[in-house]
């Protein structure tokens, strides 16, 4: 039996519902430390009956949902095609449609680049009932576990969040964004899906004027036992990624927020979280 094809199956509970879709909740699961799921997300996952799920950084979440629920894994691995956004957004109607409260979940917090969105708009359009239930973004989970605060009246007076994700082929490849926006001094950049463009996003923001020696840093599985943070400045933060070995999900820092963590990551005892240290960082 496929995963989607069950609950997709007409039963009672569909009848009775004739006409009266059922609710979705999209939750936020947090960065990957269970631990860091509000307790509405929890009291969500404890009493859900059917959950739709991306691929999660923490092995954890998913131990909250009772063994009788159904779970659906719609996101993506390495190796494995991803079911289209089109298609997930057609099973949580049909199953909503069908009597069957969803449960959503979706890594970080679901508005954060998690195409929560999206997700929420078809939903209202479609006329089922939903709520969102906000989780902790990767961003804030690393700055936590990694000491380097977000923001700071001497260092770093805006934030921005940013996708670094590559588009279009080949030797074309590239990241569209508002580079001359990102160089600006006095704020912290967070690329989330970015580790592929890293070489790409140091360079742009060289080439718009912020100084190579800008504190730049990766964080690699963020919140979890394993966590890794690689740092360096935007002219030596490629190479050490490369040599490093770092891989996805990882985020990438940028701001003299990122020198912070000297101090901060060695008091901070929440995680025994790995960090590299580079000279000029
Ligand atoms: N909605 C999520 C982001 C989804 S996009 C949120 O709010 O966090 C997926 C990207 O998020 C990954 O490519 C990576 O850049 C980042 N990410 C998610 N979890 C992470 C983690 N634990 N550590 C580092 N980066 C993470």
């Amino acid at each position: 039996m496929s995963a989607l094809d069950e609950p997709l199956r007409f039963d009672a509970r569909s009848l009775l519902a004739a006409g009266v879709p059922a609710k979705v909740t999209l939750v936020g699961a947090g960065p990957g430390d269970p631990e860091l799921l509000t307790i509405k997300a929890a009291n969500a996952l404890r009493a859900a009956q059917v959950v739709l799920h991306d691929s999660l950084v923490g092995d954890g979440v998913l131990d909250v949902v009772p063994p009788t629920a159904h779970r659906i894994y719609v996101g993506k691995r390495a190796g494995c095609h991803a079911m289209s956004q089109r298609a997930i957004i057609e099973l949580m109607l049909q199953l909503a449609r069908s009597g069957r409260p969803v449960l959503r979940l979706k890594g970080g917090d679901p508005y954060v680049f998690g195409r929560g969105g999206e997700e929420a708009q078809a939903l209202a359009a479609a006329g089922v009932p939903f709520e969102v239930i906000p989780g902790i973004s990767a961003a804030q989970g690393a700055a936590a576990s990694a000491g380097m605060p977000l923001t700071h009246r001497d260092h770093a007076r805006a934030l921005v969040f940013a996708t670094g994700h590559l588009q279009g082929v080949g030797d074309a490849r590239t990241v569209d964004l508002d580079w001359p926006m990102l160089a600006r001094p006095r704020q912290t950049v967070v690329i989330y899906m970015g580790l592929g463009a890293l070489p790409v996003i140091c360079a742009q923001l060289m080439q718009h004027g912020m100084p190579g020696d800008t504190p730049a840093a990766t964080v690699e599985r963020a919140t979890c036992a394993d966590e890794r943070t690689i740092a360096g400045t935007l002219e030596t933060l490629p190479a050490l990624a490369r040599v490093q070995g770092v891989r996805s999900p990882a985020l990438i820092v940028i701001g003299e927020v990122v020198r912070l963590r000297d101090t901060l990551a060695m008091t901070n005892t929440a995680t025994g979280a790995a960090v590299v240290n580079a000279a000029g960082a």
